[in-house]
């Protein structure tokens, strides 16, 4: 998966003027022309961000792409500089931030909880469409038992949370 919104450093909302300007600032500081340090391999990444982004078309298949890419693994992106983020569990009176730039998350520890245990059903789904769907019977029974399992925990240790 590539990562256009983080190698381009701008919010997966950026408009086209917004995504020209970042690539044309970027492109500058690592081009042989105007740098003292070229960087060819961030010159291409760039490059390649700039066009998938700038075309609408593209933009919006690698929209669905990234989105689905993220959902799976319960990931955020950063609503300032398109770095995705893995969330790990937010404490009571604490933001989850970005680890690039600490901007503050679009996510409270209730979503990232929903998302996580979406992202992990989603994977077991993925897992099950490996083994074939003949087997899908038996591990679906199997998958749901560990799922309430899985709701089980997250439920007690949130109630565990709240005394
Ligand atoms: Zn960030």
């Amino acid at each position: 998966m590539k990562f256009h919104y983080r190698d381009l450093w701008v919010p997966q909302t950026a408009t086209p003027d917004q995504i020209k300007s970042a690539y044309r600032k970027l492109a500058r500081e690592c081009h042989p022309d105007h740098t003292a340090n070229p960087d060819a391999a961030r010159f291409l990444l760039i490059g390649e961000a700039y066009q998938t982004l700038s075309d609408e078309a593209a933009r919006r298949a690698y929209d669905a792409e990234l989105q689905t890419y993220l959902r799976r693994r319960g990931w955020v992106l950063c609503p300032a500089c398109g770095a995705h983020n893995e969330v790990p569990r937010i404490p009571e009176s604490k933001v989850a931030m970005c680890g690039r730039c600490r901007t503050a998350l679009p996510v409270n520890e209730k979503e990232r909880r929903e998302t996580q245990t979406a992202a992990l059903r989603e994977q077991a789904i993925d897992v099950v469409a490996e083994l074939g769907a003949d087997l899908l019977d038996l591990t679906g029974d199997y998958l749901h038992r560990r799922l309430q399992g899985v709701r089980a925990r997250i439920g007690a240790s949130s109630r565990k949370g709240a005394r």
